[in-house]
This record gives structure tokens, sequence and C-alpha cells, in this order.
């Protein structure tokens, strides 16, 4: 792998316009100035759940601005608290970031630092820039201070550099329990800033590891294993999101006073992972989260939802995991594609969730072939056909993509139509099937209705129809004049098919808004998912798992990637064709 910098303007003529957010500015002239002359980031993940699309926006930006600037991108897992840690998130988050179209140039385990870790601590200790703290958790916090009032120093604090690397090796060896000691950075405890007020750099933590086993009872905390772990890797610019800015003075408190790329002897244990020795200084920016109305984002909620089993699993199609939004029917390029629209900022907003539909709406109607589909059917039998009239139409697999060719869809004498096409007292402005009224059959004719059928109960049950002969497509009747077109599938050639209607998982903007002594449980849709059976055309039946499709008129639809086989069609709705949210 080569280091050397590309060209930042060789984007051929076609491509999008370069972004100008203010992260790919600082970069554009990091390399301008040759501050570096490549540049790398990461993606530090931890696998302590699975990835919501908050963090496809972090994904997009960290692998974007690498593969845009032709530097590298690692997938680092921050496997810094082995309580919470599961392999099941390892090979999901791996599986996420490939579906959304990235690679890593190296994947990494902060785990696979402890060693560099624990040899940093000792190098502050000896300088005199950490310590080890007998203090009790409680004891911790009431020393601390507040946002007004300064912090007092440790009894501790003053423990000779001997006596401290005793105990530290010590702890490192297991001999004390749990919240017995810490091991703490010595930096300020009258500092504004309450992460610079003596911060724990160690626990005592009797856990075994995924990845260590029982090797480490003791764990680094995350400032101090991020900052190193960045600059093991070389990273040049760690982007995160705004919480972090904060924590910044600490982030380069350790990258400086432990200063890896000065001090490579503290690099050795990197030799057994087979790792380079070799480290950087790297710079954090922060930028906004993606927040995104009628959504919970955090990973606690998330599970929350699935352990209570208010959703049917991780990936149910209504969860805002990427495994959700992709059984769903969301595509990788819908959520680049939001990313893109919402943009780089230190702003803080929340996005509307109509922008995010919006993006899946524009990417399906570009791409996703047509097919015809009854949701809610009534039978409409064309009496003027002879029984058992058979025909095979051609229709266009996408109007305006010429590429996706054409398919046949079977036409007989009796078909499903959408039982919402008919109305026997039709409302103002009224444009479909009406009792003696016309409509047009999409690429099959003008029908005019002469008699409506109705069960005991005074329920429609079938229409009975008079197709316009001289109306068929080609014919010099085709283009009459005749207000609504509606689809349908031939009722002896279509599949039955399972069809999940989903909508919104949350009827209110901020489902995290607990007031009232409320929680999102209570703002829940009770409509957010109801199952039909319809009918689809038998194209549309031999689709592949995950394959979409507009159904006409009805909105955009995934085959589901478990349940779906062609002879038992099950389709997810992923969105409907128009925002009926908004417009009340
Ligand atoms: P959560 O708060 O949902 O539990 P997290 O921040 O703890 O998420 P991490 O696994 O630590 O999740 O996140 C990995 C990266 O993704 C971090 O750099 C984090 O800043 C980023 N990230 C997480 N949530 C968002 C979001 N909503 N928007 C943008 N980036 C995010
Ligand atoms: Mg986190």
């Amino acid at each position: 792998m080569s280091d050397a910098p590309k060209p930042i303007d060789a984007s051929p003529a076609d491509a999008p316009p370069e972004k100008r957010d203010f992260i790919r500015q600082i970069v554009r002239e990091d390399l301008a100035s040759g501050k570096h002359a490549a540049i790398r980031t990461r993606f530090p993940p931890e696998p302590n759940g699975y990835l919501h699309i908050g963090h496809a926006k972090a994904i997009c930006l960290d692998f974007g601005v690498a593969a845009e600037f032709g530097g590298r991108c690692n997938l680092r897992f921050d496997d810094t608290n082995p309580a919470k840690e599961d392999p099941e998130f390892v090979a999901a988050i791996q599986d996420d970031v490939r579906w959304l179209g990235f690679d890593w140039a190296s994947l990494r385990h902060a785990s696979d630092y402890f060693g560099v870790y624990y040899l940093a601590a000792q190098k502050l200790i000896r300088d005199g820039k950490a310590f080890v703290c007998d203090l009790s958790a409680e004891e911790v916090r009431a020393y601390r201070g507040s946002l007004t009032e300064p912090g007092r120093n440790s009894p501790y604090r003053e423990r000779s550099m001997e006596e401290n690397l005793d105990l530290f090796a010590r702890m490192r060896a297991g001999e004390f329990a749990d919240g017995a000691r810490t091991l703490r950075a010595r930096i300020d405890m009258a500092s504004g800033n309450i992460n610079l007020r003596d911060p724990a750099l160690y626990r005592i933590k009797h856990v075994e590891h995924q990845n260590t086993g029982a090797e480490w009872p003791i764990y680094p905390m995350y400032d101090f294993a991020h900052a190193l772990g960045d600059a093991v890797e070389g990273i040049t610019h760690s982007l995160c999101t705004l919480e972090f800015e904060d924590h910044r003075p600490l982030y380069d408190w350790c990258v400086d006073n432990v200063d890896l790329a000065g001090n490579p002897d503290l690099l050795a244990p990197l030799e057994k992972h087979g790792l380079p020795k070799e480290a950087g200084k790297p710079r954090q920016i922060e930028f906004s989260r993606l927040n995104i109305n009628y959504t919970v984002m955090s990973k606690r909620k998330l599970t929350q939802l699935v352990g209570e089993g208010l959703v049917d699993g991780w990936d149910d199609p209504r969860m805002y995991t990427l495994q959700g939004l992709r059984r769903r029917g969301y595509t990788p390029a819908s959520l680049r594609l939001l990313v893109d629209r919402v943009g780089i900022s230190k702003q803080n907003s929340v996005i509307d969730f109509s922008v995010l539909e919006g993006c899946l709406r524009d990417d399906l109607d570009a791409t996703a072939p047509r097919r015809m589909a009854v949701v809610e059917p009534l039978k409409l039998v064309l009496a003027n056909l002879a029984e058992g009239h058979e025909e095979s139409l051609t229709f266009p697999n996408h109007p305006k993509d010429e590429a996706q060719g054409e398919r046949r869809v079977p036409f007989s004498r009796e078909l499903w139509i959408e039982r919402e096409d008919f109305a026997e007292v039709p409302p103002k402005g009224w444009k479909r099937l009406v009792p003696g009224g016309e409509a047009r059959l999409r690429g099959a004719g003008i029908v005019r209705i002469d008699e409506v059928v109705k069960d005991d109960a005074g329920t429609v049950i079938e229409l009975r129809g008079w197709l316009d002969p001289e109306s068929r497509p080609g014919m010099e009747g085709a283009n009459r004049k005749v207000k609504g077109t509606i689809h349908w599938v031939s009722a002896q050639h279509a599949v039955a098919a399972e069809i999940r209607l989903y909508d919104r998982l949350f009827s209110v903007e901020k489902p995290d808004d607990e007031s009232e002594g409320k929680t999102y449980r209570d703002h829940l849709n009770p409509e957010s998912k109801k199952t039909v059976q319809g009918w689809i055309e038998p194209a549309a039946a031999q689709a592949a798992p995950e394959q979409s499709f507009q159904f006409e008129r009805t909105g955009y639809f995934v085959a589901d990637r478990r349940d779906h086989t062609p002879e038992k069609p099950v389709f997810n709705r992923s969105v409907t064709l128009r925002d009926t949210w908004s417009a009340g």
C-alpha cells in the first residue's frame, strides 16, 4: 500500500461536485501545505450494539474523505470495555460498513494496543504525570468539584514514582479488587475543563475480554485509549462527533505527553501483532451528529426495543439500525445521498424524516423496475371478453430507463384491481372508477363499470365491466380522453404475496422527549406494521431477495431478505410514493 498522495482534483468531468465542508477544507489545506503527505482516518465503533443510521454519517465521512483524497481509512473496534462487547456485533458492523459501499485499509482492535497502552501509562508515571489513586468512585466524584468550583487534589497525588510503578504493576498482576484503585493522569484539579481534573486512565476490572481473554485485569479508559489508538495508527484527522469537543484537551494531552512518535520503544508490543512500529500526531476534529425526528438513535434504546420485544429483532424493518433500514429496502446509495444532503458542519440540527424518505424515493425512482401489484384486491370481470381469454402485454420495466428492457404481463378476463380505485359515491374531484364511469386500465384499454355485485352485508365484492375494444393500446380509440388510470393484475396469473405495510415506528417528532413521565415506549406508532395478502404480477414474484420495485401507484417495495421466495413472495413497503406525513 502506497502512501503517495493522489491528485485531489483528478475527478472525471461528470463526477458530482466536490464537497466543500470545513473538514474537507482542512484536509485540502493540510495536503497543500505539505503537513501530511497522505491522510489517514478511522471509523472507531464500540462493538456493543448494531450500527444505526447516525453511524452512516460517520462512516461516509471517515471512509469518504479518505477515498476522495487518496488516503486510507481503518476500521477500529474500540473494544476497551469488555463487559458490554459481543462478537456478534463485531461481525455485523463489518457487514454494515461493506454494505454501505466501503472497505477498510486495515482492520484493527484497540485491544491490539493494550501492551502499548500499558507501557505508555508507565511512561507517564515515570514522568510524574500519572499516579495510582485509592479513592473510591464516590470519593473521586466528591473531590472532582463542579462547573463552578475547582476540584481538590487526591490525597494519593503525591505518591512517589517508585510506589506508583509498584502499585500499577500490582494492579496489572491482578492483586486488587475491581474499583479498589485507579491510575489517574496528574493534570490540574482546578482546570475549567472537568475532563482535565486528573481523569482516570486505567481501572481494575476482572472481566475476560473477547480478544485478550483473562490476560488483563485492568482496562484503559476511553479518552486515553482512543487518543493513543489514533496515534498508533498514524491517523492524521480523527473525526468524531461534537460531544467529544470538551475531551479534545485531554486527547491532545495524551497524544503530547505520551508522545508515541518520539518514543518508539513504547511501540514494541505491536510486533507480536505484526503491526508497524510507527506512530503519528493525530488531530481531533468534531462535527455535529445526525439527528432525525421520529427516530431514536442511541444504541441503548435500540437495544431496549429489541430486548423488550417492542420490535421483531435488530433487523426489524422499522428499526433505525443499518440492518433494519436495509431490510426495509433502504439502499446504500440512498443513505450516502442522505449524508451528502445533510452535509458536514458543527451546527446541531434535527433533520426531518421526510428528507430520509426523499433520498430513498429519489434513488429508487431512478433505479427500481416498475411492477404491478394489488394490495387490497377487488375483482373486476371484463364481461365482454370471452371466458378463458388470455394474452400477454408488453410493458417497459422503467419509464425513463430503456436499458432496463421490457417484460410481459399476462392479461385475462378477470382482474384484481385496488379496492380503493372504486367508489360507489365518489368524493369531489374523483377520477377513478364509479358505477357507469370509465377509467384506463394501465396498458390494456378503457373499462366501463356496468354492474356492482354486493354480498348480503352490502359490501362490494365484484365489479363487472366492459372493455372498450377500440381503446386497446395502438388502436385509434386508445388516446380517447379518460380521467383516471388504474393498475391491475390478472386474477388467473397473479401470485399471492404477503405484503408488509410498514410506517414510522414512532408517531411523534421527538420520541426521546421524556416530559410528563413518558418514555419513547409511549410514542410507538400502533400503525407501524400492517400485513396484508395482495396479488402481484408473476415477474414480481421472481424477484431475488433484496430486489426493490416500484409497485405502480402504490409505493416502493423490497423483497424481504429473510422470508421472500418466488413461491411464497414477501414484500416490505420501503416508502410510499409521496410524503403522507407532512401534508397532514
Ligand atoms: P450511541 O450514542 O448511539 O450509543 P456511540 O457514539 O456510542 O453511539 P460508537 O460506536 O462509539 O457509538 O460510535 C462510533 C462512531 O460513530 C463515533 O465516532 C461516533 O461519533 C459516531 N456516531 C455515533 N452516533 C452518531 C450520529 N448520530 N451521527 C454521526 N456520527 C455518529
Ligand atoms: Mg460511544
